[in-house]
């Protein structure tokens, strides 16, 4: 079945007695028994792990709203079972400590999501786990950097900022050859328009916050997992004591409603405004692998379904102030982190800290998301602050 036509069915299969649409909001920390026999039967229930039962004892694990929206993204995704996070990160650092010991060595994406990439540096490093950042290109050659004590395989496709697309069949394939587990962050294209697990990946981490969710009105984030991966997750992610909160997963599940709508027309929408920015004299590039001049194309192509809202553009050689001019003022587009929201947002690239393989040596780095706006209004908008740029020296 369609993936747009499972989108509103899926994660609703845990309703309380009365029979409406959505899973109301469970808010509870104390789950109550009739007995002590119940109790005891309830804790077995809840041991099995039984995705069709569950069976909470206590608010943090396998309450309703935890559950649906676990259920919808594992479908979404195409993996196995899904867990929940307070945020993408917290996703991405639960994930890596649930697949690392002391003694280990990660290979992490130079191209991934920065404050990931710190913790992992910073943090992990503390626990004696060492992080070595690979080039995103590196494809099937990343086996010559596999190591004895190689226990994970980071990645991000495509990558934050730069927008490579990593060739994750042969990636994956150099890892699982030498036993290595293969976790990608899949939040641009989510598993609307990757599979990331057909293509080799073991878990995927997703933040909730940005499409799914949609209306940067939260935080959640989930890490999906196929049926190998799943228990060490699972114990982790208990261990840690990580959950989200039930109004924040009831939101981020109405945001996964509509992710079928939203998706195609960001895609369409990021097309016609990139295509118009090739055209602009003062862009020297545009990073968006749907484009046929991105040197990911042909690996998008083969791999992805479709593209969403997030690109970049390379000015070409301007001053800060003059990248400000652009900026500032625009109508619509708001100057702030984030994305993945129905609002259209724009940011100077900070790329200076988190690229140690790849580094970037082109011109002003500017990261837009487009909105669900009318294209030409928004066209319109970053025409009026390329004007403003010639005005400043
Ligand atoms: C935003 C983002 C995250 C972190 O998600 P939060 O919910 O904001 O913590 C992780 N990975 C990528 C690629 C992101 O863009």
């Amino acid at each position: 079945m369609n993936k747009k036509t499972r989108l509103p069915h899926t994660g609703l299969d845990h309703l309380s007695r009365p029979t409406i649409v959505n899973p109301p909001v469970h808010r509870a920390s104390t789950v109550l028994f009739d007995s002590v026999a119940h109790m005891h039967a309830v804790q077995a229930q809840w041991e099995k792990d039984d995705p069709q039962q569950p069976s909470p004892t206590y608010g943090i694990t396998d309450m309703p709203n935890q559950v649906a929206l676990q259920n919808a993204l594992a479908e979404l995704e195409g993996g196995y079972r899904a867990q929940v996070f307070p945020s993408g990160l917290a996703a991405v650092v639960g994930a890596l400590l649930a697949f690392t010991r002391a003694g280990d060595h990660v290979l992490y994406t130079d191209s991934a999501y920065g404050p990931g990439r710190r913790s992992a540096l910073r943090t992990l490093q503390r626990f004696g786990v060492e992080i070595e950042a690979y080039d995103p290109l590196i494809g099937g050659d990343i086996g010559k950097l596999i190591r004895p004590n190689t226990t994970v395989v980071y990645c991000e496709s495509p990558g934050s900022y730069t927008f490579e697309i990593q060739d994750l069949p042969a990636i994956s394939e150099a890892a699982h050859a030498h036993g290595a587990t293969v976790l990608i962050d899949n939040a641009w294209a989510t598993g609307f328009y990757f599979n990331a697990f057909a293509h080799g990946a073991d878990v995927v981490i997703q933040p909730v916050t940005k499409y799914i969710a949609a209306h940067s009105d939260l935080l959640v984030g989930a890490v999906i997992t196929n049926e190998k991966a799943w228990p060490r997750l699972r114990e982790t992610t208990l261990d840690l004591g990580q959950t989200a909160g039930p109004d924040d997963l009831f939101n981020a599940l109405r945001g996964l409603r509509t992710l079928g709508v939203r998706l195609p027309r960001h895609y369409e929408t990021a097309m016609k405004v990139t295509t118009w920015l090739q055209s602009r004299p003062e862009v020297a590039r545009v990073l968006y692998p749907a484009l046929e001049s991105d040197p990911g194309h042909a690996l998008w192509k083969r791999d992805f379904t479709g593209a969403t809202g997030l690109f970049s553009i390379e000015l070409k050689p301007c001053s800060d102030a003059q990248v400000a001019a652009l900026v500032d003022h625009l109508s619509l587009f708001r100057l702030g982190y984030s994305w993945g929201g129905y609002e259209s947002l724009i940011m100077p690239s900070q790329l200076a800290n988190i690229r140690s393989v790849r580094k970037w040596t082109g011109g002003p780095l500017v990261r837009i998301h487009v909105g669900l706006e009318e294209p030409q209004d928004l066209m319109d908008d970053l025409a009026e602050g390329f004007e403003r740029m010639k005005g400043v020296g």
